[in-house]
């Protein structure tokens, strides 16, 4: 028997009508890149998308296109992501931290036709312009200055067109953005986002079980639009009617801080990378920054070291809220929140929940298999790969018919090793690449890795595998101290001696100046690898 409801399509013009009906009066916040800012409101929002929308159709965008954006987070990128997908083409965002070559290759793939880009970016678009023939027009933000004569100008495009759109109805699974995974464990792969993943992941973000987003909010994405869609924070935002600040190109600590403070964030989201340098720019100046509206800093992308998420509430009363997600799933899978049965543990046991990556959110499934496929057990200590399914979660990937990430009966290979506990508490140990094989032993680099950032005087340290005559492999740890003090390679083994087996202690201790970084801000392990491990075969 079929149920009696109405076939209604899940798609993001809804969200922005929305916008406009019940929310024209929140304000959107933008930095510029000479620091000063913009604002507007959601009414203002709506009808500049409309005119982008007009304007994309007069150039000759048509459904299912491709329109590319080389952008920071700001207002203009906010309107790209909702005038794309509602007129029926695809926004696809490219990551500006890649190389010029892997940015080329990424939009040849994708075959863009537009390109927008940032007047500020259009030297790195320059690099690889030449090697892109699907591009037909860049259309430039005058974001620093105002475009080139030779370049179509986004605001004198908008300024030309009527405010208002006859947005075409549009199947809930037509795609609306495309986003191409960073790379960091080989070539880079598209996900083609429908507007049904995006909305159902929408309404499960806003959950209070989950970020809970709802209008009261001012929400700061760190993270960038052109990763992930910047965690859908900036769906969340619109499909609630939330304050929305954007923080441009100004991503070091004191801009964020001052931003957060100014405009009163309640949620922020972004990389361990980033909110390691707050935390070390609060702890010297604890008084500077009236930080009293944050209710949750979420971090995600690469694992939080439980002396962070420790030290932020500590010494500064700052909830972190600890998630993990993929480009392939939207890309939220679990987030870390405390249940009732915790209510009564003691710190260490709080401590140890909030630092897991949670569990799943609702419609996202789990499980975690071992090498030869079978199911593993929820006991908190079998490592295996964990394998993911739900609505927003990637079939395959665009323009690759490859299978081997896709399991026969229908869930997607995370390449992530994992524990879960019985409460269904995720713990990542390591990305199946970087799992350190020791003799035939797993040992999770992550969890040495957390060890060792809760030394005092330890700023960052990433745990890899070197090649070893008899081991096969064993741990090596890169270390960075923070600025003014060191501790010795003893000192370090003696820490982490009390919380791991001796056959887990790293075989060597590296000090080096920096952690070298993939594009979204990733300890790349690879680069450790490559550079350091043959060091005990010396
Ligand atoms: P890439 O695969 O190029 O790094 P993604 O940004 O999609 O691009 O990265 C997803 C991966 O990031 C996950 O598979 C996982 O290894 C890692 N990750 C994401 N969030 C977390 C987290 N909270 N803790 C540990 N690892 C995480």
């Amino acid at each position: 028997l079929t149920g009696r409801m109405m076939d209604f399509p899940l798609t993001l013009t809804h969200f922005l009508e929305r916008a406009r009906t019940f929310h024209g009066r929140s304000e959107i916040v933008s930095r510029r890149p000479d620091r000063s800012l913009h604002r507007y409101t959601y009414a203002d929002f709506y009808r500049r998308t409309c005119q982008l929308a007009q304007a994309l159709r007069r150039l000759g965008v048509k459904p299912g296109d491709r329109v590319a954006s080389l952008c920071w987070n700001h207002h203009q990128h906010l309107e790209l992501y909702f005038a794309v997908p509602t007129m029926g083409a695809v926004l696809h965002t490219l990551n500006l931290r890649l190389h010029p070559n892997d940015l080329g290759y990424i939009a040849r793939h994708a075959e863009d036709r537009i390109l927008v880009v940032d007047r500020s970016l259009l030297p790195l678009f320059e690099k690889f312009e030449g090697s892109v023939r699907s591009i037909e027009r860049v259309i430039v933000i005058p974001d620093d200055g105002p475009a080139p004569s030779n370049r179509l100008d986004y605001e004198q495009l908008l300024a030309a067109e009527p405010d208002s759109f006859d947005f075409p109805a549009l199947e809930e699974r037509s795609a609306a953005m495309l986003c191409y995974t960073s790379g960091t464990t080989g070539n880079p792969k598209g996900v083609l986002y429908s507007h049904r993943s995006i909305v159902l992941h929408t309404l499960a973000c806003c959950l209070p079980d989950v970020l809970g987003v709802n209008e009261h909010d001012a929400v700061l994405p760190v993270v960038p639009m052109f990763h992930a869609a910047a965690w859908g924070l900036p769906f969340d935002a619109v499909a609630t009617g939330a304050k929305l600040v954007m923080p441009g190109p100004h991503l070091d600590p004191t801009s964020l801080l001052d931003l957060m403070a100014q405009e009163k964030v309640t949620i922020a989201g972004g990389v361990p990378t980033i909110w390691l340098g707050i935390l070390a720019m609060l702890d010297q100046e604890p008084k500077r920054w009236d930080l009293r509206s944050i209710r949750s800093m979420a971090i995600g992308g690469s694992a939080a070291p439980p002396a962070m998420i420790d030290g932020f509430q500590k010494r500064h009363g700052l909830t972190v809220t600890h998630a993990w997600g993929m480009t392939e799933m939207n890309p939220v899978g679990t987030l870390a929140k405390l249940k009732k049965n915790h209510a009564d543990a003691d710190d260490a046991t709080k401590l140890a929940v909030r630092s897991s990556q949670g569990y799943p959110l609702p419609f996202v499934e789990q499980r975690h298999v071992s090498d030869s496929g079978e199911l593993l057990p929820w006991d908190g200590s079998t490592m295996g790969e964990l394998e993911v399914r739900g609505p927003w979660v990637a079939s395959s990937y665009y323009g690759d018919e490859g299978k081997d990430r896709f399991t026969s009966d229908g869930w997607f290979k995370t390449g992530d090793v994992v524990t879960i506990d019985r409460d269904g508490y995720l713990r990542i140990t390591d990305r199946s690449k970087d799992v350190i094989k020791s003799g035939g032993e797993w040992i999770s680099s992550v969890a040495l890795e957390n060890a060792l950032m809760a030394h005092p005087a330890v700023l960052e340290a990433a745990v890899f595998a070197g090649r070893h005559p008899r081991w096969d492999e064993r741990p090596l740890a890169a270390v960075v101290f923070k600025p003014g003090q060191s501790a010795t390679r003893e000192e370090l083994s003696a820490h982490l001696e009390k919380h791991f087996a001796k056959y887990w202690l790293p075989d060597a201790y590296l000090f080096v100046p920096q952690i070298p970084r993939t594009s979204t801000g990733k300890f790349l392990k690879t680069k450790l690898r490559e550079e350091f491990g043959d060091y005990l075969l010396k």
